[in-house]
C-alpha cells in the first residue's frame, strides 16, 4: 500500500480532486462541473474511493480549498459549512462531514484561496516567506492571507474581493457586479464585470483596449490598501483574468503610483518585478495547497 494524500479544490464552476504526495508526484486527478452538493461530493468521494481500492492507495489525510464564505472555526457548531452563498443549492451545504463519514481520516478546511496561498508557500514563487498575499481575478475576485506563516481566518475569513474602492464615474459609470456590494473590488474588476462593462467576454478584448488600463487601476487601488494594511512580503495575482500577463507591469507601476513613495521597503520599491507575480503553481495552486494542507495534518 502506497501513502499518498487528498486534495479538493471546490470552486463554484468546477470541482478538482487530486491523489499526490505534491508536485512532483501527481497520481490521479479528475475535475467535474460543480452541480448540487449531494451530487458533486458524492463523485468526489467515489472518486478517492475508486482510486483507494484499485490502486491500492493509503489516503493519510485530505484537505479542502473551497470556494465560500465558509465556517472554518473547529469548535463553530456550523464547522465545515459553505455559509451565505449566493449560489442555488449550496447555502448551508455540509462540506467536511461527508468525506469525515467516508474515509475516517484527518481533515484540512480552508478557503479555495488560502489555499492556493500555502501551495505557493510550500512549493511556489513564497517559498521562505512568512507574510504574502494570494489573489484570483476570475470569475469572483478573492485573497488568501498568510500571516506570520499561518493562514489568516480571524472573526470568519478576510473577504479581500469585497474591499471599496474609488471609482472615477467621469471614466467609469459602471454601477458593477456584485450582488451585494456593486462596486466593490470584484464588482469593478472579476471577469463577468469586464463582460458586463465593454460588452465582450474579458478574453477577447485586445492588448490595447481601455479595459486593460481601466483593470490594472482598479488592481492597483485594491494592491496599494493590502500593503498599507497587512504588510505583505509579497502578493500573488492569479485567475483567469490575470492570463492576461501584460496586466502585471501596469499593476505594478499603478501601484507604485498610488503608495507614493510612502511604503519605504526596497524589495518592492526595488524589486516590483518580483513583488506583485504571477502563481508559480500556475492554475495548480490551489489543488496543490490542499494537498499540502493535508500533508500538514500529519507530518
Ligand atoms: P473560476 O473563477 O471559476 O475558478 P477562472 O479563474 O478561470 O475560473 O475565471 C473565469 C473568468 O476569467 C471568466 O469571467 C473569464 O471571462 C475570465 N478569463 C478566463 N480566461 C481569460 C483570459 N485569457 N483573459 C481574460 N479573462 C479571462
Ligand atoms: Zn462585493
Amino acid at each position: 500500500m502506497k501513502n499518498v494524500f487528498g486534495g479538493i479544490e471546490a470552486g463554484g464552476t468546477k470541482f478538482v480532486c487530486v491523489i499526490a504526495n505534491g508536485p512532483e508526484e501527481i497520481l490521479f486527478e479528475e475535475r467535474f462541473p460543480t452541480t448540487t452538493p449531494t451530487e458533486t461530493i458524492q463523485k468526489s468521494i467515489s472518486f478517492f474511493e475508486k482510486h483507494i481500492k484499485e490502486d491500492h492507495l493509503n489516503l493519510l489525510s485530505l484537505g479542502i480549498g473551497t470556494f465560500g464564505p465558509i465556517d472554518l472555526h473547529p469548535t463553530s457548531g456550523t464547522y465545515g459549512i459553505i455559509t451565505s452563498t449566493p449560489k442555488p443549492g449550496w447555502a448551508y451545504a455540509d462540506i467536511v462531514k461527508p468525506f469525515q463519514k467516508a474515509f475516517h481520516i484527518p481533515i484540512a478546511f480552508d478557503t479555495d484561496v488560502n489555499a492556493a496561498a500555502i501551495g505557493e508557500g510550500v512549493w511556489g514563487v513564497a517559498q521562505g516567506l512568512e507574510n504574502f498575499l494570494y489573489f484570483t481575478i476570475g470569475t469572483g475576485v478573492g485573497g488568501g492571507a498568510i500571516i506570520n506563516g499561518k493562514p489568516l481566518h480571524g472573526l470568519v475569513h478576510p473577504e479581500m474581493g469585497h474591499i471599496r474602492l474609488s471609482q472615477n464615474t467621469l471614466i467609469d459609470a459602471y454601477p458593477g457586479k456584485c450582488p451585494f456590494h456593486g462596486t466593490c473590488f470584484e464588482g469593478l474588476t472579476a471577469g463577468p464585470a469586464i463582460e458586463d462593462r465593454w460588452g465582450k467576454a474579458a478574453f477577447l478584448l485586445s492588448q490595447d483596449h481601455p479595459a486593460w488600463d481601466l483593470e490594472a487601476d482598479y488592481i492597483a487601488q485594491a494592491m496599494s490598501n493590502f500593503i498599507c494594511t497587512l504588510s505583505p512580503q509579497k502578493i500573488i495575482l492569479g485567475g483567469g483574468v490575470m492570463q492576461q500577463i501584460h496586466l502585471f507591469p501596469l499593476i505594478r507601476k499603478k501601484t507604485l503610483t498610488y503608495l507614493n513613495g510612502y511604503v519605504q521597503s526596497a524589495s518592492m520599491l526595488e524589486n516590483i518585478d518580483n513583488f506583485i507575480v504571477p502563481p508559480g503553481l500556475g492554475n495548480q495552486a490551489g489543488m496543490l495547497g490542499a494537498i499540502a494542507m493535508a500533508k500538514n495534518l500529519v507530518e
